[in-house]
């Protein structure tokens, strides 16, 4: 949809560009958990522009929601590569629309590679997800695949799946599995930590670097964000 936020990390010359929105509406969406009502201004593209430029960077990360639904992005990604040669990533993606070239970095997320899962849990269809996959990495742009797994129903067969997907594309690319986080009115438990291990090992069968995370409640997740230095980071505009 749109900027709402620009925040700026000195420690690593980062800034983090906030989009508001998304175009899926996954049952387990851990966005609700946050309980962010929609902002009352956004960002038009001379003060992306402006707050960038006054900015010391040396990388720019587009975050929040869904950045393909915010029809300017091309525009802001081709300034921060083009204009300041700075790195760009697109750190959370669904995979919906393709990144444009001036994207250097791309994390998706693969949920399944069942149509009809993504249909009836996403509200869309995953070809354009699994297709922009493919294409992002033939252009050149960095890609890396992340899983929620979620107990019976992104069990250990469907991360087997995922995984086999992307190691077809190429072993290299690097894959991070989730834990699920319950969100109230959703029917699924958390997993268990010998679930989540279970879920790394299988995936290594196919590809060479997987990474794992897990919190047992919410409360863990916003400890990790509160103490972890790479989330630190004042808001700028
Ligand atoms: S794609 Fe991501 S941000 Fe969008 S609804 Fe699904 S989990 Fe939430």
């Amino acid at each position: 949809m749109a900027i709402y936020k620009i925040s700026y990390s000195k420690e690593f010359k980062r800034a983090n560009i906030h989009n508001y929105g998304c175009n899926f509406n996954c049952t387990w969406c851990s966005y609700k958990l946050g309980n962010q009502p929609k902002p009352d201004r956004f960002l038009d593209l001379g003060e992306i522009k402006e707050v960038l430029s006054s900015l010391d960077i040396e990388r720019v990360h587009f975050v929040g929601g869904e950045l393909s639904t915010y029809p300017l992005l091309r525009e802001v990604a081709d300034f921060a590569k083009n204009e300041l040669g700075v790195y760009t990533k697109i750190g959370h993606s669904n995979g919906y629309g393709l990144p444009p070239k001036s994207i250097d970095a791309i994390s998706v997320s693969i949920k399944s590679l069942s149509e009809d899962f993504y249909i009836k849990y996403t509200g869309k269809s995953n070809k354009p997800v699994l297709e922009n996959f493919q294409k992002a990495y033939k252009m050149g742009i960095k890609v890396d695949a992340s899983s929620v797994y979620i107990p019976k129903l992104v069990d250990h067969d469907e991360i087997e799946e995922i995984a086999e997907f992307v190691a077809n594309i190429d072993p290299e690319i690097s894959y991070h599995i989730t834990g699920y986080i319950p969100v109230p009115g959703a029917p699924w438990r958390a997993p268990t930590w010998d679930e989540i291990a279970k879920a790394q090992e299988i995936a290594e069968d196919y590809l060479h670097h997987v990474e794992v995370s897990w919190f047992p409640s919410f409360d863990d997740y916003l400890k990790m964000i509160s103490e972890n230095p790479q989330y630190q980071k004042v808001i700028v505009a």
